[in-house]
């Protein structure tokens, strides 16, 4: 088909949620790159958001689910699942969690996270404890319960009454923090780096507070990693930036490498508060999500990948400092290792994504002030020298 046949057709049939949409449509990948319907290669710095871990058509992952779907794709929770536990125990080897439970999306896995606060209390006979404590720009999802949740207006006025008893406050501060837990209080759910409002950093000095003020209060802390948890950030969580744990902690995003699986996962006095129908999912955990999360995992922790986004985040930073000297439109360079963003002084975020997509580099941006870069973390030197290139050129039209 060609890209006006498809724009057409989109126009007639789809829910308009995405509006004019950047107008291409990919019909492969490689790597880093993407090519188009005209077969014009591009270099992809948004990842799916930060969906695309290991770039696109890795061949573990495509082998992995290629030979699962050829034995078979879906079977009932209601069976043991031996993809299931597998990639359960891989994730419990390598993080603070002692036990999992899978999901089909980010929104997903932090309903179950937010219901898990909620029963862990109700089963301690504590029956008003169901606020949570939320931070201004986080994202939590697109259901009505992490609408709620989410910190941003944009996203919560649409469709309110929203599902009540959910609070947000500044980030990084305590204070405000403590004006507002009370008796009601059962969790703080954080993103220790929030990626949807344009990569806003929580600093050590709170997080250390938030789990000090939770254990103290006898309430349960919540990691939203769907965006910032496996390597993305240059460690595999982000809560290890902090020496902080977490009691409940959440993925999605890059655990299937672009196969859906989200993950709620939890310390063992938390897992317990969930038991036989308190919740479920009929896809979530399947064979295929599970041998897609496993290939996933296998790559991450063997393939050097997480060391790579590190190294590989510092060397763009630095490239990117560079720039910001130079470009007085540049406001802030932020980030931690492949979560990254630029900040201007202007509202040209979105023109300069545009001039970027026309010179064949994809990145994302937020509130048209902010350019938001989450490669794959398989990227290299050579493939950043090329993205700040095309940003040299393209700021240097904003030069007076
Ligand atoms: C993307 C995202 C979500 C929602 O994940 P979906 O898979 O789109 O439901 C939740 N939290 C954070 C931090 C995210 O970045």
């Amino acid at each position: 088909m060609k890209l006006k046949d498809i724009i057409e057709l989109d126009k007639k049939y789809y829910m308009n949620t995405f509006g004019d949409r950047t107008p291409v449509c990919f019909t492969h990948g490689k790597g880093i790159n993407l090519w188009d319907l005209d077969g014009n290669m591009y270099y992809d710095f948004l990842a799916g958001i930060a969906v695309n871990a290991l770039g696109h058509s890795h061949p573990k992952l495509v082998k992995a689910i290629q030979e699962q779907a050829a034995k078979f794709i879906h079977c009932s929770s209601l069976y043991y699942i031996e993809q299931q536990a597998r990639l359960a125990q891989v994730l419990v080897e390598n993080s603070c969690a002692d036990k999992v439970f899978f999901a089909n999306s980010g929104a997903e896995a932090n309903e179950g996270a937010i219901k898990l606060a909620r029963i862990y209390f109700k089963k301690k006979g504590l029956e008003n404890k169901f606020d949570i404590i939320t931070l201004e720009k986080s994202f939590h999802g697109r259901t009505l319960a992490t609408i709620a949740a989410t910190g941003q207006e944009k996203y919560k006025k649409p469709f309110s009454p929203l599902t009540p008893r959910f609070i947000s406050v500044p980030i990084n501060d305590l204070d405000a923090l403590y004006r507002t837990v009370n008796e009601n209080t059962c969790a703080i759910m954080i993103e220790p780096i929030q990626g949807e409002s344009g990569v806003n950093l929580t600093t050590v000095e709170y997080m250390r507070g938030v789990r000090k003020l939770c254990d103290e209060k006898g309430i349960l802390l919540i990691f939203d990693e769907v965006q910032c948890g496996l390597g993305r950030t240059g460690k595999l969580f982000a809560y290890q930036h902090y020496g902080v744990e977490p009691d409940i902690f959440t993925l999605a995003k890059a655990l299937g490498g672009g196969f859906p699986i989200g993950a709620l996962l939890a310390k063992d006095f938390v897992a317990q508060a969930f038991s036989k129908g308190d919740h479920g999912s009929t896809f979530g955990g399947n064979p295929l999500a599970c041998a897609a999360g496993l290939a996933v995992m296998d790559v991450l922790l063997n393939d050097g990948l997480v060391e790579n986004a590190e190294k590989m985040g510092n060397y763009f930073m630095d490239k990117l400092n560079n720039l910001a000297e130079k470009y007085a439109v540049i406001k802030e360079v932020r980030g931690k290792g492949l979560m990254i963003a630029v900040e201007f002084n202007a509202d040209i975020a979105d023109e300069v994504k545009n001039k970027c997509f026309e010179r064949r580099y994809l990145v994302g941006s937020v509130n048209n002030d902010v350019l938001r870069i989450l490669p794959p973390l398989i990227i290299n030197e050579k493939d950043i020298d090329g993205m700040i290139q095309v940003l040299d050129e393209v700021l240097a039209e904003y030069q007076n």
